[in-house]
């Protein structure tokens, strides 16, 4: 006979293969695991052996701590995917972009002025930039909310605003400008082709990049900053070296493993493989969306791309959904009474009126999302 094995979560029947009706789909989270397969199908080229006496030394080159070879694979990609421009810019890496963004944040704020220097972003805005501005408490800083609720001439001194601009946008995928004209942080984890068309190096002061979403590996921990000030590079460096004394040697070795894949064929097979999966996703989505007038999605537009070389629309990590109807100004909760976990906009300093849904998880994870999608949908028209 055959074994009796205990179905993994959601499944049952004898061959595991029926999903249980109570089963919710769960797109809260924002973890990327969308990419596995294609990692899979490089398992021996990106894999990692460290015997135990390997790097073992602090390594103190330059104080920096940083692997040359892994910035230059970093700035080929830059070059590759045509999204920042990196000649004569400094790099420094931390763990993960989160660090990074708080480096970001002292390295900005001022520390002779007689006032802490504003810290804003606008919403719908990642909720870490207030999460950390907050927790970290200094006398240099202070969090103001959302920059779309001030004016520039709210500002005596403009150099003495911090403004978070997150492009393309966690939650809704849109490529935003600063709005203040101060000093600005330019969060560009999803400025990569696979989720926006790219339509032209970014050259800003400060731009911050991850490893997280670009190849989907999040556990490295690990991001890296380009900056075109030599003081402002260096207070970001100072803030790594003494929160850690550098980023991991191990970790460095991975990414550069999966660097130099993602750099094979001009960069080719791993952002078509990418944009191919994202594209794919965001075509059924849209198809299930466009039988609803009870929930929509944000409009996309079309951009030129200039690593695809096409006219071509965004596909965003997140759908960000919003509840038409009057009474549906919960919409967390309409989705989760049908099954679906997505994050309220309040976490992102909106209406909960809006909610997001993760579309970077795993195949498994997203066939489920968009099952009660359409059940939800079809429920709306009055088919279930
Ligand atoms: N910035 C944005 C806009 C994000 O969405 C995320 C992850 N959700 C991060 C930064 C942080 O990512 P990490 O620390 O893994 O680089």
């Amino acid at each position: 006979g055959h074994p009796v094995c205990e179905c993994n979560g959601c499944y049952g029947g004898t061959d595991c293969s029926e999903l249980s009706p109570e089963c919710a789909a769960d797109a809260n989270s924002g973890d990327p695991v969308y990419l596995e397969p294609f990692w899979i199908q490089n398992a021996a080229d990106t894999a990692v052996v460290i015997s135990g006496w390997h790097r073992m030394s602090y390594d103190y080159v330059d104080n920096t701590m940083m692997s040359i070879e892994l910035e230059n694979h970093i700035r080929q990609l830059h070059s590759v995917a045509g999204n920042a421009v990196t000649e004569g810019r400094y790099m420094v890496f931390g763990v993960g972009s989160s660090q990074l963004l708080s480096a970001a944040v002292y390295a900005l704020s001022s520390e002779t002025a007689s006032s802490p220097s504003k810290v804003l972003a606008s919403a719908p805005f990642y909720s870490i930039y207030k999460d950390q501005t907050v927790f970290f408490n200094s006398e240099n800083f202070q969090f103001e909310g959302d920059a779309n609720s001030w004016e520039s001439s709210d500002f005596t001194n403009n150099m003495d605003v911090v403004e978070f601009v997150t492009s393309p946008n966690n939650p809704d995928g849109e490529l935003k400008k600063s709005v203040l004209g101060g000093k600005t942080i330019y969060d560009h984890a999803y400025y990569w082709p696979e989720f926006t068309p790219i339509p032209g190096p970014s050259d800003e002061d400060l731009m911050i990049f991850t490893l997280s979403k670009l190849t989907g590996h999040a556990g490295t921990r690990f991001g890296w900053a380009i900056i075109k000030d030599k003081n402002v590079y260096e207070k970001v460096l100072k803030y790594i070296y003494l929160a850690d004394m550098g980023i991991s040697k191990d970790t460095q070795l991975r990414v550069l493993k999966i660097l130099k894949v993602a750099n094979q064929e001009d960069g080719k097979p791993f952002f078509e493989f990418a944009y191919n999966k994202m594209r794919e996703r965001w075509e059924r989505l849209t198809s299930v969306f466009s039988k609803s007038t009870r929930f929509s999605i944000q409009q996309r537009h079309p951009l030129h791309c200039n690593f695809f070389h096409e006219t071509r629309l965004p596909s965003p990590a997140y759908a960000w959904v919003k509840c038409e109807r009057e009474e549906d100004d919960d919409c967390g909760a309409v989705l989760k009474a049908r099954k679906i976990i997505g994050s309220s906009g309040i976490t992102f300093s909106a209406e909960a009126r809006y909610t997001r849904l993760s579309l970077i998880k795993s195949q498994d994870d997203f066939e489920l999302l968009l099952q009660r999608l359409t059940e939800l949908v079809s429920h709306e028209n009055g088919c279930i």
